[in-house]
């Protein structure tokens, strides 16, 4: 049985260890699969046999879109960058992209390599990344 209240819990360490600068999902012990964020089954094999891990926080740019017109509480961001990275570890996540001008998306390229690091908006972390040369 996958209950409510263990997804809720997975949810609040996942943010709790991004505050501490930690990026966490979890790993198949049964079929290796690598997911973030942290998931309950395997998302490969179904396996209820995970364990968390940490990854090392450092990437490749996938794809990247520049929000102008944002959702009502990032009214005052705006514009900013979001993208997919993919983790060295394997899976993808997305993300704010920080350290580049949005008026200036064409300073990103695919395949970019990315660190990510943790921002605050309304006291709450959020998972962001910014390119190292
Ligand atoms: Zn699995």
């Amino acid at each position: 049985m996958v209950s409510g209240s263990a997804a809720q819990f997975l949810t609040k360490t996942f943010y709790d260890k991004l505050k501490e600068g930690k990026l966490i999902g979890c790993r198949c012990k049964k079929c290796n699969f690598v997911m973030i964020p942290p998931r309950l089954l395997c998302k490969e094999c179904g396996s209820k046999d995970l364990e968390l891990v940490e990854f090392k926080g450092t990437g490749t740019l996938e794809t990247f879109t520049v929000i102008h017109v944002p959702p009502m509480r990032l009214k005052n961001v705006a514009p900013y960058v979001t993208g997919i990275v993919k983790l060295d570890e394997g899976p993808m996540i997305m993300g704010r992209i920080v350290g580049v001008d949005p008026n200036k998306p064409e300073e990103l390229r695919m395949g970019q390599r990315m660190q990510m690091e943790v921002i605050e908006e309304d006291g709450k972390p959020v998972l962001a990344f910014k390119p190292v040369s």
